[in-house]
C-alpha cells in the first residue's frame, strides 16, 4: 500500500492573533519542540536564525524552535559561526536549518493558511 507523502494541515484561524498562535505552534511543532541547534526540549522559544537586528526577515524561513539557552547564548551572532564553537553542533542539525531556512519546511508537515475570505451569508 503507498501512503502519500505529503499530508496536508489546513487550517482557519479564527483572528490575526489566533493566526499568529498558531504559525509559531506550527514551527515548534515542525521542530518537535525540540531546539533546532541542541536538541534540547527545555523550556522552547522560536529564534531569528538571521538576527532581525542584521536585517533577518520574520518569514518561518528564518525562524526556529530554540530553548532558552541556546537562544540567549547566540544573541546577535552569526549563526553557523556560533553554532559550529557549540558542544552540542552537530551536521545532522545544521543541515537540517539550512534546508528549513530554503523551504521552511523540514520533513513532510506542510501547514498551509488559506488567504482570509470575506464571506457574506
Ligand atoms: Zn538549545
Amino acid at each position: 500500500m503507498v501512503l502519500p507523502k505529503v499530508i496536508s494541515l489546513i487550517f482557519i484561524p479564527a483572528s490575526a492573533s489566533e493566526a499568529k498562535r498558531m504559525w509559531k505552534e506550527s514551527i515548534k511543532n515542525d521542530w518537535k519542540h525540540k531546539c533546532a541547534y541542541c536538541g534540547s526540549e527545555h523550556e522552547i522559544t522560536l529564534d531569528h536564525i538571521v538576527p532581525k537586528a542584521k536585517g533577518g526577515t520574520s518569514h518561518t524561513t528564518n525562524i526556529v524552535a530554540c530553548c532558552r539557552s541556546c537562544n540567549a547564548s547566540k544573541a546577535y551572532e552569526d549563526w553557523i559561526i556560533w553554532y559550529i564553537q557549540q558542544p552540542f553542533f552537530t551536521e545532522e542539525r545544521r543541515e537540517a536549518i539550512e534546508k528549513w531556512m530554503e523551504k521552511g519546511l523540514l520533513n513532510n508537515n506542510l501547514v498551509a493558511y488559506p488567504p482570509r475570505k470575506n464571506v457574506v451569508y
